[in-house]
């Protein structure tokens, strides 16, 4: 299994052509995770043949209106094509209080049960355990409640040496020792040892998503070694001043963050629309870590 990750928005709270606001998809074959939900996400969604009735689960990092005002459109057109499957839903407790006013006052009762899940932004915590993933927070600094996540698929299961195994071994046990399980045989009573008979599969693959947030060392090791890492990088190092009195971060603070986490690749968006290119974002990020590159709208990658 491999993790994919689909750029669907990386602009931020001033409306630009040829960007969508934050979205961000991330896939285990036929498990996807929805991460921030900006306007006009269900049309990128679209745009990529996502079908989605697919989506089981959304991660809303904050209440600024470019991270989720995608998220109503997308949740009533889950329920005008009729949807029963439920949805978990991750976000500031206030989330759910905005979705119940907008479906009251539009007569609208879903017809899908949304298991809502909130976050608290004072720490780390495991969030979700899925057969296929995790998903934690990352605690930001932000103006209002912000956390990222961090998704870590689960590792892969183990593969057979089958040039070890007796041609006598039950097959019906293959599974067990693939799952790291020793296995007795029922009738030699002979212990097979699964470390003995299997090698490791493939290692589990992290992304860790910082949305909006102030430089935060503190979320170095809990991103350490993530494979793919989106950080915000708002300004460059000039407006430092102001991206400390709106709780964003520079091109230069999030490479650090990148170079200190020994991350293998970060990629950066949510560049303030002044910005006409992301030329100066990117000689400030490469002078700091070669290992920063900038978000590309529609972009897929593929870890
Ligand atoms: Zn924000």
């Amino acid at each position: 299994m491999h993790l994919k990750l689909t750029v669907l928005g990386i602009g931020s709270a001033s409306p630009q052509v040829g960007k969508n606001p934050s979205a961000f998809l991330v896939s285990f074959n036929n498990e996807h995770v929805l991460v921030d939900c900006g306007e006009g996400t269900q049309h990128r969604l679209l745009e990529k043949s996502i079908k989605i009735s697919r989506l089981k689960t959304i991660c809303i990092s904050h209440l600024h209106g470019d991270h989720y005002f995608g998220l109503i459109g997308l949740l009533s057109s889950m329920n005008l094509s009729g949807r029963t499957e439920p949805m978990t839903l991750i976000g500031p407790e206030q989330l759910l209080d905005i979705l119940n006013i907008q479906f009251l006052a539009a007569n609208t009762s879903l017809g899908f049960e949304l298991n809502f899940i909130k976050t608290d932004n004072s720490k780390s915590e495991l969030l979700l355990e899925h057969k296929a993933f995790t998903i934690e927070t990352i605690p930001l600094i932000h103006r209002v409640p912000c956390t990222g996540f961090k998704i870590t698929e689960k590792a892969g299961r183990r593969h057979l040496i089958p040039e070890k195994l007796p041609k006598s071994f039950p097959v019906a046990f293959i599974n067990l020792l693939k799952d790291g399980k020793d296995v007795t045989d029922p009738l030699t009573q002979e212990v097979f040892k699964s470390l003995e008979y299997t090698k490791r599969g493939e290692p589990a693959k992290v992304f860790s998503y910082c949305s909006d947030t102030a430089y935060n060392p503190v979320i170095v090791p809990i991103i350490e070694g993530s494979d793919l890492v989106y950080h915000e990088a708002t300004f460059t190092k000039e407006l430092e001043d102001r991206a400390a009195k709106t709780q964003h971060s520079t091109a230069e603070q999030a490479a650090q963050i990148a170079k200190d986490a020994k991350v293998k690749k970060m990629i950066l968006g949510h560049l303030s629309s002044r910005y006409k290119t992301t030329d100066a974002h990117l000689e400030e990020a490469e002078k700091v870590s070669s290992n920063v590159e900038m978000a590309v709208q529609g972009a897929v990658y593929q870890i």
